[in-house]
């Protein structure tokens, strides 16, 4: 058997809705961006969504939104994709990290506050695989010490906790539809939010600073459009609309069949000697965009090449943590020891396929294989 590391979920009617959008007159941001975001908004019962090109330019718009800039620092952590603390950088911002939970691989809340200077202008949690931190406790540390809060949610659009899902108690969340996430386009992105105001000044920053994009001017004659103020290119096409509306009506579904999945992982690998993974807490729903299992150090990549030759492929997210990238080491000074707990989990953790398309015989036959190779290499 040869097993996919992921498979994405598009289907003939999301193909058709391209297909109709590729043959009418707007292909960039129009109607069917309005659209999407409209439902992405409902879909996360909050106000509004802005459509963008990725995540990474999510968490740097609204850095840029809410005036982080140059001398400024934002906390986050280092057990994460390098687009978190990258969109921070480009921000002109300084990435402060701060350590780990050990049972869940999130940030921990408890270690945000003596982190905190009189730079510090925001926090940039992530929901590490779809689990979401402890926005509660956050947001109090935030409005305690006057910082913004800027999810990077591109693992958790499905997530709660006690209830609460993102874009609720933060300034911002931030959303990736790249190839691999839980709805996807190839490419793209979006920022949830509960501020009309700071939606309209996303929609302007997204589009070079402009007032009106060319479908906004449309029905009105030779008008053109004034710059006022500071913009990127980052918005969001109606052909990434028409490839994501689709899939957004469908995700219930799809998370449905992620869910039964991880909970077949973890039952098959509870009290195995050599394996742990990362527990999910009581409060909450899981969004499931990652499985991973963790394994002694010097084991690692001798289970993941056995596995590799019995057609199982494995990823790891994430390895090195961001502070050991040779960049971060040099510009900032970070060197191994700074975040133990991130560190340790970095040196463990596996990731195992998990997408709604993989059938149960292939779930069988991994399950299988790693508990087989495992033991073997005890
Ligand atoms: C994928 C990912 C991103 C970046 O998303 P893009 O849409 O590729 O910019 C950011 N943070 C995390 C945790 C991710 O997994």
């Amino acid at each position: 058997m040869k097993i996919e590391f992921y498979r994405h979920n598009i289907n003939n009617q999301d193909i058709r809705s391209v297909n109709k959008a590729m043959r009418e007159i707007f292909l960039s941001t129009g109607k069917r961006v309005d659209g999407f975001e409209k439902n992405f908004a409902k879909y996360l019962n909050c106000q509004n969504a802005v459509g963008v090109t990725c995540c990474t330019g999510a968490m740097h718009l609204s850095l840029e939104a809410f005036g982080v800039g140059p001398g400024d620092e934002v906390i986050t952590t280092p057990l994460t994709f390098v687009a978190t603390s990258n969109a921070i950088i480009h921000s002109g911002a300084k990435p402060v990290f701060v350590d780990v939970e050990p049972a869940t691989g999130n940030i921990d809340a408890n270690l945000i506050e003596r982190a905190i200077t009189s730079k510090t202008k925001a926090i940039l949690p992530v929901h590490l695989y779809g689990q979401m931190v402890d926005m509660k406790k956050i947001r109090r540390i935030a409005d305690k010490h006057k910082l913004k809060v800027i999810e990077d949610a591109a693992h958790c659009v499905e997530g709660q906790r006690d209830g609460v899902r993102p874009a609720q108690l933060s300034d911002a969340a931030c959303f990736s539809f790249y190839a691999t996430k839980n709805i996807t386009c190839g490419e793209g992105g979006a920022i949830a939010l509960n501020d009309a105001e700071m939606a309209k000044t996303l929609k302007k920053m997204r589009l070079q600073g402009l007032e009106q994009s060319a479908y906004e001017r449309y029905d009105k004659k030779f008008s053109s459009s004034d710059m006022t103020v500071d913009g990127w290119k980052y918005n969001m096409n109606n052909l990434q609309a028409a490839l994501l509306t689709g899939q957004l009506a469908r995700i219930e579904k799809l998370w449905q069949r992620k869910d039964k999945i991880a909970r077949k992982y973890e039952k098959a690998f509870t009290g195995i000697p050599g394996i742990g993974f990362p527990k999910t807490l009581p409060q909450i729903k899981h969004a499931r965009h990652l499985f991973t299992l963790w394994v002694a150090p010097e084991k690692r990549t001798l289970i993941r090449e056995e596995l590799q030759k019995r057609g199982i492929p494995t990823v790891i997210n994430y390895w090195p943590a961001v502070h050991l990238m040779s960049f971060y080491r040099k510009k900032y000074g970070y060197k191994p020891g700074d975040f133990p707990v991130a560190e340790a989990i970095s040196e463990r953790t596996i990731t195992l396929p998990l997408y709604p398309k993989l059938e149960n015989k292939e779930i069988d036959f991994i399950v299988t294989n790693v508990l087989d190779v495992v033991k073997k290499l005890l």
